[in-house]
This record gives C-alpha cells, structure tokens and sequence, in this order.
C-alpha cells in the first residue's frame, strides 16, 4: 500500500505581522520584494495583490507593478 507523506511546513516559518507598503495596513498575509531600483524591501499584502495595484517605494519613490 502506498501511503502519502504530506510534508509539513518548516518550523519557525510563521509569517511576522508587517505593514503593506500599499495600503499602510497591518497584514500577515503579504509577499515582499525588493524595489528594483534602490533594493529596498516592498511588502504587499493580499488585498493590494488581488487588485494588482501598483507600488510606490517608500525609499526612492519608484513605482513599479
Ligand atoms: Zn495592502
Ligand atoms: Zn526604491
């Protein structure tokens, strides 16, 4: 008999609360990435996804999709 091992996510691996960049609100649910110009670390949250709004830098002022 087969069996399926569901791997579990890694310990320690929790999401911190952070700022959305977008919106200025609280989130544990975001993606980050760095801003393409200066590097600087943009977080989105799941709200600013789905609406596919675009980001302002907070450190340079780059806006980007
Ligand atoms: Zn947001
Ligand atoms: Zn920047």
């Amino acid at each position: 008999m087969l069996k399926f091992i569901l791997r579990t996510t890694k310990k320690g691996d929790i999401m911190k609360e952070k700022v959305c960049t977008g919106c200025g609100r609280k989130t544990t649910n975001y993606v980050t990435f760095p801003c393409v110009k200066c590097g600087h670390e943009i977080i989105r949250c799941a709200n600013c996804r789905a609406r596919a709004l675009d980001y302002t830098c907070p450190n340079c002022g780059t806006s980007g999709p």
